[in-house]
Protein backbone atom coordinates (compact mmCIF):
# COMPACT_ATOMS: atom_id res chain seq x y z
CA UNK A 1 0.00 0.00 0.00
CA UNK A 2 1.31 3.40 -1.01
CA UNK A 3 0.33 6.65 0.81
CA UNK A 4 0.00 8.86 -2.55
CA UNK A 5 -0.45 7.48 -6.36
CA UNK A 6 -0.39 9.83 -8.77
CA UNK A 7 -1.83 8.74 -12.14
CA UNK A 8 0.08 10.71 -15.01
CA UNK A 9 3.42 11.99 -15.07
CA UNK A 10 3.24 15.17 -16.91
CA UNK A 11 4.55 18.60 -14.96
CA UNK A 12 1.45 18.37 -12.58
CA UNK A 13 1.93 14.86 -11.51
CA UNK A 14 5.53 14.73 -11.86
CA UNK A 15 5.34 18.22 -9.57
CA UNK A 16 2.87 16.70 -7.33
CA UNK A 17 5.47 13.60 -6.29
CA UNK A 18 8.13 15.50 -6.14
CA UNK A 19 5.70 17.44 -2.66
CA UNK A 20 4.57 13.98 -2.28
CA UNK A 21 8.27 12.64 -1.54
CA UNK A 22 9.42 15.80 0.49
CA UNK A 23 6.95 14.80 2.78
CA UNK A 24 8.07 11.64 2.97
CA UNK A 25 5.17 9.72 1.67
CA UNK A 26 4.88 6.44 0.03
CA UNK A 27 4.36 7.68 -4.17
CA UNK A 28 3.95 5.90 -7.12
CA UNK A 29 3.24 7.94 -10.46
CA UNK A 30 1.46 5.46 -12.54
CA UNK A 31 1.87 6.56 -16.49
CA UNK A 32 0.37 5.20 -19.25
CA UNK A 33 2.56 6.44 -22.30
CA UNK A 34 6.09 8.22 -21.30
CA UNK A 35 7.00 10.88 -18.61
CA UNK A 36 6.37 14.46 -19.89
CA UNK A 37 2.94 14.54 -21.00
CA UNK A 38 2.07 17.42 -23.86
CA UNK A 39 4.77 19.66 -22.65
CA UNK A 40 7.41 17.52 -24.81
CA UNK A 41 6.11 18.56 -27.63
CA UNK A 42 7.09 22.21 -27.25
CA UNK A 43 9.99 23.36 -29.14
CA UNK A 44 11.39 26.27 -26.86
CA UNK A 45 9.87 27.34 -23.34
CA UNK A 46 9.90 31.15 -22.28
CA UNK A 47 7.11 31.64 -20.11
CA UNK A 48 8.16 29.34 -16.73
CA UNK A 49 10.08 31.27 -14.29
CA UNK A 50 13.79 31.77 -14.09
CA UNK A 51 14.56 29.66 -17.50
CA UNK A 52 14.43 32.15 -20.22
CA UNK A 53 14.74 29.33 -23.02
CA UNK A 54 14.55 25.34 -22.46
CA UNK A 55 12.74 22.64 -24.62
CA UNK A 56 9.87 20.80 -23.49
CA UNK A 57 11.34 17.80 -23.58
CA UNK A 58 14.45 19.04 -21.15
CA UNK A 59 11.98 20.76 -18.97
CA UNK A 60 10.29 17.37 -18.71
CA UNK A 61 13.93 15.21 -18.45
CA UNK A 62 14.73 16.96 -15.82
CA UNK A 63 11.37 17.18 -13.43
CA UNK A 64 11.31 13.29 -13.99
CA UNK A 65 15.04 13.31 -12.97
CA UNK A 66 14.14 15.43 -10.01
CA UNK A 67 11.38 13.43 -8.72
CA UNK A 68 13.19 9.74 -9.35
CA UNK A 69 15.95 11.24 -6.60
CA UNK A 70 13.76 12.12 -4.47
CA UNK A 71 12.85 8.49 -4.21
CA UNK A 72 9.32 8.20 -6.53
CA UNK A 73 8.21 5.15 -7.88
CA UNK A 74 7.37 4.70 -11.68
CA UNK A 75 4.75 2.58 -13.04
CA UNK A 76 3.96 2.39 -16.90
CA UNK A 77 0.96 1.08 -17.35
CA UNK A 78 -2.99 2.81 -18.13
CA UNK A 79 -5.08 3.35 -15.04
CA UNK A 80 -8.69 2.05 -16.21
CA UNK A 81 -10.28 3.01 -13.06
CA UNK A 82 -10.51 4.29 -9.35
CA UNK A 83 -12.27 2.02 -6.65
CA UNK A 84 -13.23 4.25 -3.56
CA UNK A 85 -12.68 2.03 -0.51
CA UNK A 86 -13.40 4.16 2.24
CA UNK A 87 -9.97 4.77 4.00
CA UNK A 88 -8.02 3.27 0.99
CA UNK A 89 -8.56 3.87 -3.06
CA UNK A 90 -7.56 1.06 -5.81
CA UNK A 91 -5.96 2.40 -9.05
CA UNK A 92 -7.01 -0.48 -11.56
CA UNK A 93 -4.55 -1.13 -14.69
CA UNK A 94 -5.22 -3.69 -17.20
CA UNK A 95 -2.38 -6.01 -15.38
CA UNK A 96 -2.29 -5.23 -11.71
CA UNK A 97 -4.43 -2.94 -8.93
CA UNK A 98 -2.41 -0.51 -6.54
CA UNK A 99 -3.71 0.72 -3.60
CA UNK A 100 -3.13 4.18 -1.64
CA UNK A 101 -4.80 6.42 1.12
CA UNK A 102 -4.85 9.51 -1.49
CA UNK A 103 -4.29 9.80 -5.37
CA UNK A 104 -4.24 12.49 -7.42
CA UNK A 105 -5.53 12.48 -10.53
CA UNK A 106 -3.09 14.62 -13.07
CA UNK A 107 -4.05 12.71 -16.67
CA UNK A 108 -3.87 15.81 -19.00
CA UNK A 109 -5.27 16.04 -22.07
CA UNK A 110 -5.20 14.54 -25.36
CA UNK A 111 -4.88 16.48 -28.87
CA UNK A 112 -8.21 17.76 -30.22
CA UNK A 113 -8.93 16.27 -34.04
CA UNK A 114 -9.62 18.63 -37.10
CA UNK A 115 -12.80 16.17 -38.10
CA UNK A 116 -11.37 16.16 -41.18
CA UNK A 117 -12.10 13.24 -43.51
CA UNK A 118 -8.88 10.85 -44.35
CA UNK A 119 -7.39 12.68 -40.82
CA UNK A 120 -6.87 9.05 -39.63
CA UNK A 121 -5.96 7.50 -42.28
CA UNK A 122 -3.01 9.77 -42.89
CA UNK A 123 -2.02 10.57 -39.87
CA UNK A 124 2.00 9.35 -39.95
CA UNK A 125 1.82 10.27 -43.74
CA UNK A 126 1.48 13.98 -43.27
CA UNK A 127 -0.85 14.58 -40.71
CA UNK A 128 1.05 15.27 -36.63
CA UNK A 129 -0.11 16.55 -33.85
CA UNK A 130 3.59 17.60 -32.74
CA UNK A 131 6.00 19.52 -35.25
CA UNK A 132 8.57 19.23 -32.41
CA UNK A 133 8.63 15.18 -33.38
CA UNK A 134 7.60 15.20 -36.80
CA UNK A 135 8.88 18.46 -38.24
CA UNK A 136 12.13 17.47 -39.50
CA UNK A 137 10.66 15.04 -42.22
CA UNK A 138 9.22 18.50 -43.73
CA UNK A 139 12.53 20.15 -44.41
CA UNK A 140 12.22 22.44 -47.39
CA UNK A 141 8.79 21.29 -47.83
CA UNK A 142 5.42 23.51 -47.88
CA UNK A 143 3.04 22.84 -44.76
CA UNK A 144 0.52 24.19 -42.73
CA UNK A 145 -0.63 24.48 -39.33
CA UNK A 146 -4.03 24.44 -38.46
CA UNK A 147 -5.03 26.76 -34.74
CA UNK A 148 -5.06 29.89 -33.43
CA UNK A 149 -4.02 29.25 -29.79
CA UNK A 150 -0.36 29.32 -28.42
CA UNK A 151 0.65 25.41 -29.89
CA UNK A 152 -0.25 26.35 -33.36
CA UNK A 153 1.28 29.59 -32.86
CA UNK A 154 4.70 28.23 -31.52
CA UNK A 155 4.38 24.93 -34.34
CA UNK A 156 4.59 27.84 -37.23
CA UNK A 157 7.18 29.59 -35.64
CA UNK A 158 9.16 26.23 -35.12
CA UNK A 159 8.21 24.64 -38.47
CA UNK A 160 9.45 27.77 -40.00
CA UNK A 161 13.26 27.60 -39.49
CA UNK A 162 12.57 24.31 -41.30
CA UNK A 163 10.02 24.42 -43.64
CA UNK A 164 10.16 26.57 -47.11
CA UNK A 165 6.86 27.67 -46.18
CA UNK A 166 4.26 27.60 -43.61
CA UNK A 167 0.62 28.36 -43.71
CA UNK A 168 -0.90 28.81 -40.52
CA UNK A 169 -4.99 28.76 -40.73
CA UNK A 170 -7.00 29.98 -38.52
CA UNK A 171 -10.71 30.05 -38.32
CA UNK A 172 -11.50 33.71 -36.75
CA UNK A 173 -9.63 36.58 -37.64
CA UNK A 174 -7.63 36.94 -34.08
CA UNK A 175 -5.55 34.79 -32.27
CA UNK A 176 -6.26 33.27 -28.71
CA UNK A 177 -2.06 32.68 -28.20
CA UNK A 178 0.31 35.16 -27.34
CA UNK A 179 0.57 38.46 -29.11
CA UNK A 180 4.36 38.05 -28.89
CA UNK A 181 4.58 35.21 -31.18
CA UNK A 182 1.87 36.65 -33.58
CA UNK A 183 4.14 39.40 -33.85
CA UNK A 184 7.37 37.34 -34.30
CA UNK A 185 5.22 35.02 -37.09
CA UNK A 186 4.46 38.07 -38.98
CA UNK A 187 8.02 39.07 -39.38
CA UNK A 188 8.75 35.57 -41.02
CA UNK A 189 8.87 36.22 -44.65
CA UNK A 190 8.14 31.89 -45.36
CA UNK A 191 4.87 32.60 -42.94
CA UNK A 192 1.28 33.04 -44.69
CA UNK A 193 -1.72 33.87 -41.59
CA UNK A 194 -4.69 32.64 -43.57
CA UNK A 195 -7.69 34.26 -41.34
CA UNK A 196 -10.87 32.97 -41.23
CA UNK A 197 -10.77 29.63 -43.08
CA UNK A 198 -11.09 26.07 -42.02
CA UNK A 199 -9.22 23.11 -43.88
CA UNK A 200 -12.23 21.67 -45.60
CA UNK A 201 -10.37 18.83 -47.59
CA UNK A 202 -7.22 16.81 -47.17
CA UNK A 203 -6.06 16.03 -51.01
CA UNK A 204 -4.14 12.77 -50.84
CA UNK A 205 -2.73 9.43 -52.88
CA UNK A 206 -0.57 7.53 -50.52
CA UNK A 207 -0.11 10.46 -48.38
CA UNK A 208 -0.65 14.17 -48.24
CA UNK A 209 -0.44 16.08 -51.24
CA UNK A 210 -2.27 19.24 -50.21
CA UNK A 211 -5.88 20.67 -48.47
CA UNK A 212 -8.39 22.44 -49.49
CA UNK A 213 -9.20 25.71 -47.47
CA UNK A 214 -12.48 27.14 -47.40
CA UNK A 215 -13.29 31.16 -45.72
CA UNK A 216 -16.40 32.55 -44.41
CA UNK A 217 -17.62 33.39 -48.00
CA UNK A 218 -17.43 29.72 -48.96
CA UNK A 219 -13.99 30.56 -51.41
CA UNK A 220 -12.14 27.79 -51.54
CA UNK A 221 -8.12 27.35 -52.06
CA UNK A 222 -5.86 24.75 -52.56
CA UNK A 223 -2.93 24.66 -51.37
CA UNK A 224 0.14 22.41 -52.18
CA UNK A 225 1.94 21.02 -49.38
CA UNK A 226 3.13 18.20 -47.48
CA UNK A 227 2.61 18.37 -43.71
CA UNK A 228 -0.53 19.40 -41.73
CA UNK A 229 0.32 19.82 -38.37
CA UNK A 230 -3.20 19.94 -36.24
CA UNK A 231 -3.46 22.55 -33.45
CA UNK A 232 -6.83 23.23 -32.46
CA UNK A 233 -6.88 22.43 -28.98
CA UNK A 234 -6.90 19.28 -26.05
CA UNK A 235 -9.67 17.21 -24.87
CA UNK A 236 -9.08 16.33 -20.96
CA UNK A 237 -8.19 12.58 -20.04
CA UNK A 238 -10.65 12.17 -17.87
CA UNK A 239 -13.16 9.74 -19.05
CA UNK A 240 -12.01 6.76 -16.77
CA UNK A 241 -12.58 8.99 -13.63
CA UNK A 242 -16.29 10.06 -14.63
CA UNK A 243 -18.01 7.72 -11.66
CA UNK A 244 -15.26 8.85 -8.77
CA UNK A 245 -14.89 12.50 -9.71
CA UNK A 246 -17.53 15.47 -11.05
CA UNK A 247 -17.23 16.09 -14.62
CA UNK A 248 -18.58 19.60 -16.00
CA UNK A 249 -19.78 19.61 -19.98
CA UNK A 250 -16.42 19.48 -21.43
CA UNK A 251 -15.32 16.73 -19.68
CA UNK A 252 -12.63 18.87 -17.54
CA UNK A 253 -12.71 17.49 -13.69
CA UNK A 254 -14.64 19.58 -11.07
CA UNK A 255 -12.47 20.57 -8.18
CA UNK A 256 -12.10 23.27 -5.81
CA UNK A 257 -9.19 25.68 -5.71
CA UNK A 258 -7.45 23.30 -3.55
CA UNK A 259 -7.83 20.72 -6.08
CA UNK A 260 -10.18 18.74 -4.08
CA UNK A 261 -13.13 16.49 -5.74
CA UNK A 262 -16.47 15.46 -4.68
CA UNK A 263 -14.96 12.48 -3.45
CA UNK A 264 -12.48 12.29 -0.12
CA UNK A 265 -8.75 11.50 -0.83
CA UNK A 266 -8.88 12.01 -4.56
CA UNK A 267 -7.26 14.78 -6.19
CA UNK A 268 -7.00 16.62 -9.29
CA UNK A 269 -4.27 18.85 -10.85
CA UNK A 270 -3.40 20.06 -14.11
CA UNK A 271 -4.68 19.93 -17.67
CA UNK A 272 -7.78 17.49 -16.92
CA UNK A 273 -8.83 19.96 -14.01
CA UNK A 274 -11.75 22.91 -15.19
CA UNK A 275 -10.03 26.09 -14.92
CA UNK A 276 -8.65 29.45 -16.47
CA UNK A 277 -5.60 29.86 -17.19
CA UNK A 278 -3.89 26.23 -18.45
CA UNK A 279 -0.69 27.18 -18.42
CA UNK A 280 2.45 25.08 -17.39
CA UNK A 281 3.53 27.14 -14.40
CA UNK A 282 -0.59 26.42 -13.55
CA UNK A 283 0.20 23.09 -14.25
CA UNK A 284 3.16 22.57 -11.72
CA UNK A 285 1.12 24.82 -9.26
CA UNK A 286 -1.72 22.36 -9.22
CA UNK A 287 0.92 19.47 -7.83
CA UNK A 288 2.08 21.29 -5.33
CA UNK A 289 -1.36 22.20 -4.25
CA UNK A 290 -2.82 18.51 -4.58
CA UNK A 291 -0.04 16.90 -3.09
CA UNK A 292 0.14 19.33 0.12
CA UNK A 293 -3.94 18.72 0.51
CA UNK A 294 -3.44 14.88 -0.09
CA UNK A 295 -0.06 14.69 2.53
CA UNK A 296 -2.86 16.57 4.73
CA UNK A 297 -5.59 14.68 4.26
CA UNK A 298 -3.63 11.56 4.92
CA UNK A 299 -2.52 12.87 8.30
CA UNK A 300 -6.13 13.49 9.24
CA UNK A 301 -6.97 9.15 8.17
CA UNK A 302 -5.78 7.48 11.55
CA UNK A 303 -4.82 4.54 9.43
P1 LIG B 1 -6.34 26.32 -27.38
O1 LIG B 1 -5.71 27.47 -26.69
O2 LIG B 1 -7.59 25.74 -26.83
O3 LIG B 1 -6.58 26.76 -28.89
C1 LIG B 1 -7.19 25.90 -29.79
C2 LIG B 1 -7.34 26.64 -31.11
O4 LIG B 1 -7.88 25.77 -32.09
C3 LIG B 1 -8.29 27.84 -31.00
O5 LIG B 1 -7.73 28.95 -31.67
C4 LIG B 1 -9.55 27.35 -31.69
O6 LIG B 1 -10.21 28.38 -32.41
C5 LIG B 1 -9.00 26.38 -32.70
N1 LIG B 1 -9.93 25.30 -33.02
C6 LIG B 1 -10.61 24.48 -32.18
N2 LIG B 1 -11.32 23.56 -32.86
C7 LIG B 1 -11.09 23.82 -34.17
C8 LIG B 1 -11.53 23.22 -35.37
N3 LIG B 1 -12.34 22.15 -35.37
N4 LIG B 1 -11.10 23.74 -36.55
C9 LIG B 1 -10.27 24.80 -36.57
N5 LIG B 1 -9.81 25.42 -35.46
C10 LIG B 1 -10.22 24.94 -34.29
O7 LIG B 1 -5.33 25.06 -27.52
P2 LIG B 1 -3.73 24.98 -27.51
O8 LIG B 1 -3.13 25.97 -28.44
O9 LIG B 1 -3.40 23.55 -27.70
O10 LIG B 1 -3.35 25.37 -26.04
C11 LIG B 1 -3.89 24.65 -24.91
C12 LIG B 1 -3.46 25.37 -23.64
O11 LIG B 1 -2.05 25.20 -23.47
C13 LIG B 1 -3.71 26.88 -23.71
O12 LIG B 1 -4.09 27.34 -22.45
C14 LIG B 1 -2.38 27.44 -24.09
O13 LIG B 1 -2.17 28.77 -23.67
C15 LIG B 1 -1.45 26.48 -23.39
N6 LIG B 1 -0.14 26.45 -24.04
C16 LIG B 1 0.84 27.16 -23.46
C17 LIG B 1 2.09 27.17 -24.02
C18 LIG B 1 3.14 27.96 -23.35
O14 LIG B 1 2.88 28.45 -22.26
N7 LIG B 1 4.32 28.13 -23.91
C19 LIG B 1 2.36 26.47 -25.20
C20 LIG B 1 1.32 25.75 -25.79
C21 LIG B 1 0.06 25.76 -25.19
P3 LIG B 1 -10.96 29.59 -31.63
O15 LIG B 1 -9.87 30.49 -31.14
O16 LIG B 1 -11.81 30.18 -32.69
O17 LIG B 1 -11.74 28.93 -30.53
Amino acid sequence: MYDIIIIGAGPAGLTAAIYARRAAKSTLVIEAKGFGGQIIKTPDIENYPVEQHISGLDFATKLYNQTVALGAEFIFEKATSIKDNGKTKTVVTPKSEYEAKAVIIATGSESRLLGVEGEAEFTGRGVSYCATCDGLFFRNKAVAVVGGGNTALEDALYMADIAEKVYLIHRRDEFRGEETTVSRLKERENVEIIYNSTVTKLIADKRLRGIEVTDKQGNTRELEIRGLFVAVGRIPENKNFGDIIELDASGYAVSSENCLTKTNGVFVAGDNRGKEVRQLVTATADGAVAATQAVRYISNLNI
